[in-house]
């Protein structure tokens, strides 16, 4: 058996990793790299594992850099099926259908910076080519196994990383021999809000881990639905509004679970809320439709309060024009809005109309990239650049730590050790992670793994 590293080798995006015996060809993940517009778009324009020569796709979660090429395969003649659970699929088709528009929005911005003359770009992919994909989408039940081929059976564990996600479990004969791969996919924290934790495995012949925070211990998680009780009160009683920037998929979704928590103990002030994003409002109804999956907290809270998406000053905004008549109002409100980093999206312009008065609070809940618009704001910038626009910083700033998605080296440890318990682990593969972060995680399974652990690089092959 062979594996080939294909994307997510030494860095946090691209994930892509191809297993191969005499016959068969399974894909691991189909991760969109992300950075730089045009340097992404060289990186995932072009694939090195033969779409038509696949039998099968495997996707772990619907996060973009996990799935976001998954139409690009069909574009290059993939017709084969894609796995995963039924979570994963409902969120990828939003995720993919937004991308597919991302995509020409991009290629209609390259294409003006051409020489006259010069044949446009074309977008990486179409909606044509989202509908296509998702029409092979197999969706399985977590923790059934299912016969992929007569050679291979693939089972989901729940991750905790976001809605759906999944460490995959994939058993595949290999000349006269049987051999367990496990794939984690992300890897969750343990007591996030809405989300189940990870669940360790039973060991596997080769591991193939994440390990974005292999290296670091994320701060103990703020008491985020107090310090937003405080930040609104506050902000309400100078007459201000409170713009919390947050991704479409799991922040928002977490962010409403809290003030829909404060609403029900009486706390939260009686002034409206709006998410602003249709995106997010597009997933938050793909949660519903798995309350179940969700943790023991929501269950309980579900016994008294059916929707713990909904709460009576809560409105979810769709079109534009209502979105932008809420930059008229002169009364304080709160609103939630993509994209997280505040870099595209309806939050820039909530921030555009809120930055320059004392009064307003941002409210940034999860990392900034370097050069972000969020990260300027973090770092308390005096006159911030927005759309083409000087505009002074006077709006009071607030970082809320603590939402982080992905395990840390803490949370790493603990799934090693629960999972070596119950088997061990032969040879493992990091991925998914900087060098740093690689390091951190290759000295915790140092002690756990019968082999050397190994930080492969971009399509280096190895037999297993
Ligand atoms: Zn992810």
């Amino acid at each position: 058996m062979r594996i080939t590293f294909l994307g997510a080798a030494g860095e946090v995006t691209g994930s892509q990793h191809l297993i191969e015996t005499r016959d068969l060809r399974i894909l691991l993940d189909c991760g969109f790299f992300q950075g730089p517009r045009s340097e992404s778009r060289e990186k995932n324009e072009r694939f090195y594992c033969r779409p038509k020569g696949l039998d099968g796709v495997i996707l772990s979660h619907a996060h973009i850099d996990h799935c976001g090429n998954l139409p690009g395969l069909y574009r290059d003649g993939y017709r084969g099926p894609v796995f995963c659970t039924e979570a994963t699929a409902d969120i990828a088709e939003v995720m993919l259908l937004d991308s597919a528009k991302i995509q020409a929005e991009d290629a209609r911005y390259l294409s003006r910076r051409l020489h006259p003359g010069h044949p446009p770009v074309e977008p990486l992919y179409t909606e044509d080519d989202v509908y296509g994909i998702m029409r092979k989408f197999h969706p399985l039940h977590f923790k059934e196994w299912h016969e992929l081929a007569p050679d291979c059976k693939v089972r989901f564990i729940p991750a905790g990383h976001i809605l759906g996600s999944a460490i995959v479990e994939l058993e595949i004969r290999d000349g006269t021999e049987w051999k367990k791969v496990v794939f984690t996919g992300d890897l969750g924290r343990r007591g996030m809000p809405l989300l189940v934790d990870p669940e360790p495995v039973d060991g596997a012949n080769v591991l193939i881990t994440e390990a974005t925070y292999g290296d670091e211990v994320h701060p103990p998680p703020e008491d985020i639905k107090s310090a937003l009780q405080k930040i609104i009160s506050h902000t309400v009683a100078r007459g201000g509004r409170v713009i919390i920037p947050a991704f479409a998929l799991g922040r928002s979704q977490q962010v409403v679970y809290y003030l829909n928590e404060l609403f029900n103990e009486g706390k939260l002030p009686r002034v409206p809320v709006y998410v602003d994003s249709p995106l997010a409002n597009k997933v938050t109804k793909i949660f519903r439709r798995y309350f179940d999956e969700l943790d023991e907290d929501v269950q309980r809270s579900r016994q008294k309060d059916k929707d713990i998406f909904e709460f009576p000053n809560l409105r979810y905004i769709e079109t534009s024009q209502e979105s932008a008549s809420l930059n008229g109002h002169k009364e304080p409100f709160v609103v939630i809005s993509a994209s997280g980093m505040c870099e595209s999206g309806r939050v820039v312009h909530h921030i555009k109309h809120a930055v320059a008065e004392e009064r307003n609070t941002i409210v940034l809940i999860g990392y900034q990239a370097p050069a972000t618009l969020g990260w300027r704001l973090q770092r308390r910038q005096p006159y911030l650049r927005i759309f083409d626009r000087e505009f002074p910083l006077r709006a009071e700033v607030i970082s809320l730590s603590g939402l982080s998605a992905h395990g840390d080296a803490a949370d790493f440890k603990w799934w090693i050790e629960q999972s070596t318990q119950r088997g061990h682990f032969a040879r493992s593969f990091i991925v998914h992670a900087e060098a740093s972060g690689a390091r951190g995680m290759a000295s915790l399974l140092r002690d756990n793994c019968d082999e050397e652990p190994v930080i492969p690089q971009f399509r280096q092959s190895f037999e297993v």
